[in-house]
């Protein structure tokens, strides 16, 4: 039985139903998927540490494991074909297209995957004949089929399916404010091993050394669930949209990442969350918001990647060409200081929360034209919980617009005047956000303006954003906002904004 590296779980799949005395497992670590892209020193250890505490938990528990270091997973499959002559291989089912591709040439029978509550297939049947799909269609539907947060009578708790806005609330003011941080686990010797392999490899190579702050077992990942559902759900929703200096996480739950390699399955957390509703210590539009990102969002975005691939991943409907520019990887520093506030966290922890990325990050490399692709796989090298069946949908339909609407109604544009509203970045930066000429404009402002009047005929008569293509027609400064925009465009690429 071969189990991947996001399926770190023993009730998940093909290992639910399997036995010490039945099965043999195989574990591959794959050095050409290790080296095949500048991976966080993080992601890569959290990646590599729970593969070996699992391998570790299976024995344990009984099982021979074949876990095996070798240039491909391909490459460590035929090499444990060799040694054992297996009757047949079985896996559940993988969470890539590429991957999935693989294991049906290689004849692995496939077991079907319990890693979602909702399988792709039962998602297809779901967007069938819909001239267009809608995450909160999807999450409704998924609400009174799965049974969280609703009525005996089968209405949504609190009366309605949507609290957002509720919690879309700006930070709180003045800085005072003390947001309960996640569990923090101390190193132990099969980290410092995983450092020094990733050393020898030359894998890891921008990003801060692990602080125990990602547990890479299932153990430690059941314990900041519980964390996070006692102490820092109730506050999870108000300022679900915000983003502050003091804090990166503010009340997010940061269990995306165990879910995303089966460390936690999402019906245990949607249970957990569940039942601290129901005995009243958590307000229903913090349990909503949450249950939400799981069985909403997460699911969505899970089902159109498996719609939608493998075209999904080669469109580029603004035909954005740049490259990832040096204040997001890290080889140039920015006086922009959303950006450095944002990228600090992502090279101290690999993560950033879902407005971090959208609105800072993805908005501003659409609004400089960064190829959809190579921001794709900068995202999913440098983010604790990516992995491409997530980055795909978010970054070319939810950021990058790549897809022409298919994901979201209009493109996530905006100036600095929307992160001033959501964050406490912009007093302390040198830009100002309501400039977008003169050499004190803000970047993400002045690009904002160009990119409606760059963009003007495609999206005039989209309703939710024509109001803002026609403004940008009777910018009395339309040509200076274009001429800085160019130079803005130039200073960004060489490292130099
Ligand atoms: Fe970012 Fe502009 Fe605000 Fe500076 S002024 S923090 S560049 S949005």
């Amino acid at each position: 039985m071969w189990v991947l590296g996001d399926q770190l779980n023993p009730e998940l799949g093909a290992l639910a139903g399997a036995s010490p005395g039945t099965h043999r497992v195989l574990l591959v670590e794959s050095l050409s998927k290790l080296t095949s892209k500048r991976w966080h020193r993080q992601r890569a250890h959290f990646v590599i540490a729970s593969m070996r505490r699992f391998v570790d938990e299976l024995r344990d528990a009984g099982f021979e494991v074949d876990h095996r270091r070798a240039h491909s997973l391909r490459g460590g499959l035929a090499e444990h074909r060799l040694e054992f002559s297996p009757d047949s291989v079985v896996a559940t089912e993988p969470a890539s297209w590429d991957a999935l591709q693989m294991l049906r040439a290689e004849g692995v029978e496939l077991v079907q995957s319990n890693q979602f509550l909702c399988h792709y297939d039962d998602f297809a049947i779901w967007a069938g004949g819909k001239k267009r799909i809608k995450m909160e269609d999807f999450y409704r539907w998924q609400r009174q089929r799965l049974g969280y947060l609703m009525t005996p009578g089968g209405e949504p708790e609190g009366g309605r399916w949507n609290f957002d806005d509720e919690n879309r609330e700006p930070p709180p003011r003045g800085g005072s404010k003390v947001w309960i941080g996640p569990q923090r686990s101390r190193l132990d010797g099969l980290d410092q091993r995983v450092l020094a392999d990733l050393d020898d490899a030359g894998v890891g190579t921008w990003g801060d050394d692990p602080d125990g702050t990602w547990a890479t077992s299932r153990r430690g990942a059941l314990a900041r669930l519980h964390h996070f559902v006692d102490l820092v759900l109730p506050e999870f929703g108000p300022h679900e949209d915000a983003m502050v200096e003091s804090s990166w996480h503010l009340a997010h739950s940061v269990l995306s990442p165990y879910l995303n390699i089966g460390l936690l399955l999402p019906g245990e957390v949607c249970d957990a969350v569940q039942e601290a509703y129901d005995a009243g210590g958590v307000p229903i539009n913090s349990a909503e918001g949450f249950i939400r990102q799981v069985i909403g969002w997460r699911e969505y975005v899970w089902g159109v990647y498996w719609l939608w691939m493998p075209d999904y991943r080669s469109k580029n409907e603004l035909g954005a060409d740049r490259s990832v520019p040096p204040a997001f990887t890290g080889e140039a520093p920015t006086e922009m200081n959303c950006v450095t506030q944002c990228i600090g966290g992502l090279k101290a922890h690999a993560y950033n929360h879902h407005i971090q990325r959208l609105m800072v990050l993805g908005n501003l490399a659409m609004l400089h034209g960064v190829d959809p692709q190579e921001m794709t796989d900068w995202m999913w090298a440098n983010f604790i919980d990516g992995a491409e069946w997530v980055m795909l949908p978010n970054v070319i339909g939810m950021s990058q617009w790549a897809d022409g609407g298919m994901m979201a109604t209009k493109p996530y544009a905006a100036g600095g005047n929307y992160i001033d509203k959501m964050s406490d970045y912009c007093r302390g930066c040198r830009f100002d956000r309501k400039q977008r000429t003169g050499a004190d404009a803000c970047p993400f402002t002045t690009l904002y303006w160009d990119f409606l009047a760059r963009h003007h005929d495609r999206f005039v008569k989209n309703a939710r954003i024509a109001r803002q293509v026609r403004a940008s027609e009777r910018l009395a400064d339309l040509d200076e906002v274009r001429v800085r925009a160019v130079r803005v465009r130039e200073r960004l690429a060489a490292g130099t904004l």
